[in-house]
């Protein structure tokens, strides 16, 4: 157990807080030391966080989209618990693995036709990685097309799909091949895919660390439609809007298309063993892997793992049994719905969207402010880079947790567990009206940040 501490002790003397700046990542720390984050977060429970101190938070981050079905949800601690005790074979290298099997067949079965075979993996990067060797090994192709700002993961592979130049440049040269389209722009993905050397176009449906909202009308189905035409792929990265966080079990699902490559990770494993899986048709597994020569051009030693499949199998039967996908539509609708009455007007809002329990709220100058007439660049910077961080700290402040989008820090994004009832929905948006309300214009925003950046300062970037 993380040791409880009284409410008077200052979190930076938690001797985890310690260790953890001195031998996991001191830089993190530190950032967190500019804005005062001054807590742990040590226990929760559904849609409910608790700190050292026993503060309570409502989540609505979910730890970016990995906990669709609730903190420890007592069914799936009970199913796991009963999986520890029953001798099961962990792994099974040397022939078929009962576990691999059944997670497999239930996700052809809920995915539907042309999605038959699954490769099972344990983290949202490998699941995408291996959606990319299918395409490389089925095409023939090296090169790959994916969005601007769009994020797949860390490992190598992935990096190269990657669309922050901060985080890929450090790691280059990369996969040779490799170009960035803007989200939702065809013209640039017909010019990306013309000259017929990309693999695949790998596309996060609702490009969740960069717009985070849904994809223009029809824009993944003319997307499939022009991979079609020039022979590539279209690997879809459904690790954080798969299992039944946009309203559907699957984002494709309401978008008239069954993508080549389905990828699925986070929220699979209801938040506790890792798993990822990369579902692909039979024909397309035959064109890859097909052949006793490459039948095991593709594994990993924990892919497929028994624990990690009970606890994926445990959660799939709890999303159904719950009714979490209708939950997250008619909850995300009214989520939706309250938000936009909420800040309608406000002048640093500039657009509420989202489907099912995935929220964005686009912050920047309307045409309203004084300020932003007067000096339109400065506002328009210090919205970008700083509001969305800004406003998670005075959030998490008032018990809400929530981050902005990882690649654009002015859209502050709202995925809470799909558990979430309407009094929490409430209590979301009374926190966010009252922290919004705070910051009509840019000038009081600019003197808190300085004033608690300077405060910082004077204490040493005191955590
Ligand atoms: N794809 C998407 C859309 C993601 O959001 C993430 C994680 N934020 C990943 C891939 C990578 O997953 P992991 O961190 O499990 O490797």
């Amino acid at each position: 157990m993380i040791p409880r501490m009284d409410s008077t002790t200052t979190a930076r003397e938690h001797p985890a807080v310690q260790q953890y700046a001195r031998h996991c990542n001191p830089a993190f720390v530190k950032l967190l030391g500019v804005l005062g984050y001054g807590r742990l977060l040590t226990r929760a429970k559904d849609v409910w966080v608790w700190d050292h101190a026993e503060r309570e938070y409502l989540d609505l981050l979910a730890c970016f989209g990995a906990v669709n079905i609730g903190h420890n949800h007592p069914r799936l601690v009970s199913r796991l618990q009963r999986y520890l005790a029953e001798d099961a074979l962990q792994f099974v290298h040397v022939g078929p693995s009962p576990h691999a099997a059944a997670l497999a067949a239930r996700l052809a079965a809920l995915a539907g036709p042309g999605l038959e075979v699954a490769l099972l993996s344990s983290t949202g990067a490998e699941a995408v990685e291996a959606g990319m060797k299918v395409a490389r090994a089925a095409t023939g192709r090296a090169g790959f097309v994916s969005c601007v700002g769009g994020y797949h993961g860390t490992s190598l592979g992935t990096l190269s799909i990657m669309g922050s130049p901060r985080m890929r440049g450090p790691f280059e040269p990369l996969l040779k091949g490799c170009a960035t389209v803007p989200f939702g722009d065809l013209g640039a993905l017909e010019a990306a895919l013309r000259p017929k050397t990309a693999a695949a176009f790998v596309v996060d449906p609702f490009n969740c660390e960069v717009s985070a909202g849904p994809p223009p009308a029809g824009y993944l189905a003319e997307a499939q439609a022009l991979c079609r035409r020039y022979g590539s792929l279209l690997v879809l990265d459904e690790v954080q809007t798969g299992l039944g966080r946009t309203g559907t079990l699957f984002a494709y699902q309401a978008e008239g298309l069954v993508p080549d490559v389905l990828v699925l990770a986070k929220s699979l494993s209801g938040g506790f063993a890792p798993v990822g899986a990369t579902l692909i048709s039979a024909a397309l597994q035959e064109r890859a892997y097909g052949g006793m020569e490459r039948f095991d051009l593709h594994n990993s030693t924990f892919g497929g793992n028994g624990l990690s499949c009970a606890a994926a199998l445990e959660t799939l039967d709890i999303i159904d049994q719950q009714g979490l996908v209708r939950a997250s539509a008619e909850r995300g609708a009214e989520l939706l719905s309250k938000v936009r009455a909420r800040l309608e007007g406000h002048p640093l809002v500039r657009d509420v969207r989202g489907r099912g329990l995935l929220v964005s709220i686009e912050l920047g100058p309307t045409e309203q402010g004084w300020l932003n007439r007067l000096a339109p660049g400065l506002v328009r910077a210090v919205s970008k880079q700083v509001f969305g961080q800004w406003a998670a700290v005075k959030l998490l402040e008032r018990g809400v947790i929530a981050q902005p989008a990882t690649q654009h820090w002015d859209v502050l994004k709202l995925e809470p567990p799909l558990t979430l009832q309407s009094r929490e929905v409430d209590q979301a948006v009374a926190a966010l009206g009252d922290v919004l309300d705070e910051y009509r214009g840019v000038s009081a925003l600019v003197s808190d940040v300085v004033e608690r950046v300077g405060k910082q300062f004077m204490a040493g970037w005191a955590f």
